[in-house]
């Protein structure tokens, strides 16, 4: 059986994960984004199984009491998960899987796909991490508080992962990643 790769992907939230993930999704169309199940509401433009599968909590807790989910983590009051059979099967099929989660799912999946890539990205500063979620303008001051104090915990682990690349510059960025990738003595 042809044997894939995962690559999982994570920073803080407004460190630019999702820009840096579509301008590498369009460069390299072989990858493939594993849409996550949330608990969240969507956000203005947000498309049903495109971005995520919205889902409710008692649909959450059943994914994850049947073990359907390979990883998930609650996240500023919602809950996150990676469909186990998505993954699965794309990596049957010798696909390279890419996984956009946060820290407490990297870890989970360490423990599960030892053999992953994982790739931790790095604001260029606190200021400048806070100045984008803000700009995003789609949060509220809660969740804006939540998800700075998140990206504080998660920036104190980044030492835990393979690769660590710093958003400063969107297309050094890309470079890092792709080198990161297609480099990779895990391939
Ligand atoms: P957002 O609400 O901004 O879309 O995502 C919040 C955080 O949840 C981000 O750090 C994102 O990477 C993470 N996330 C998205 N999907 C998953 C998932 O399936 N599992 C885990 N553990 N985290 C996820």
């Amino acid at each position: 059986m042809k044997s894939g790769k995962l690559i999982v992907l994570t920073g803080p939230s407004g460190v630019g994960k999702g820009t840096l993930l579509r301008a590498l999704l369009r460069r390299h169309p072989e990858l493939y984004l594993s849409v996550s199940v949330t608990t969240r509401s969507p956000r203005k433009g947000e498309i049903n199984g495109k971005h995520y599968y919205f889902i409710d909590r008692q649909q959450f807790e059943k994914l994850a009491a049947n073990g359907d989910l390979l990883e998930w983590a609650e996240f500023a009051g919602n809950y996150y998960g990676t469909l186990r059979r998505q993954v699965e099967t794309h990596i049957n099929q010798g696909k390279w899987v890419v996984l956009e989660i946060e820290l407490e799912g990297a870890r989970q999946i360490k423990q599960t796909y030892p053999e992953a890539l994982r790739i931790f990205i790095l604001p260029p500063s606190m200021e400048e991490l806070e100045n984008r979620i803000r700009a995003r303008g789609q949060d509220s001051e809660e969740a804006i508080a939540l998800r700075l104090e998140r990206a504080r915990a998660e920036i104190a682990a980044a030492y835990e992962f393979d690769i660590l690349i710093v958003n400063d510059d969107l297309e050094k960025a890309l470079e890092r990643i792709e080198a990161a990738l297609f480099a990779s003595a895990k391939c």
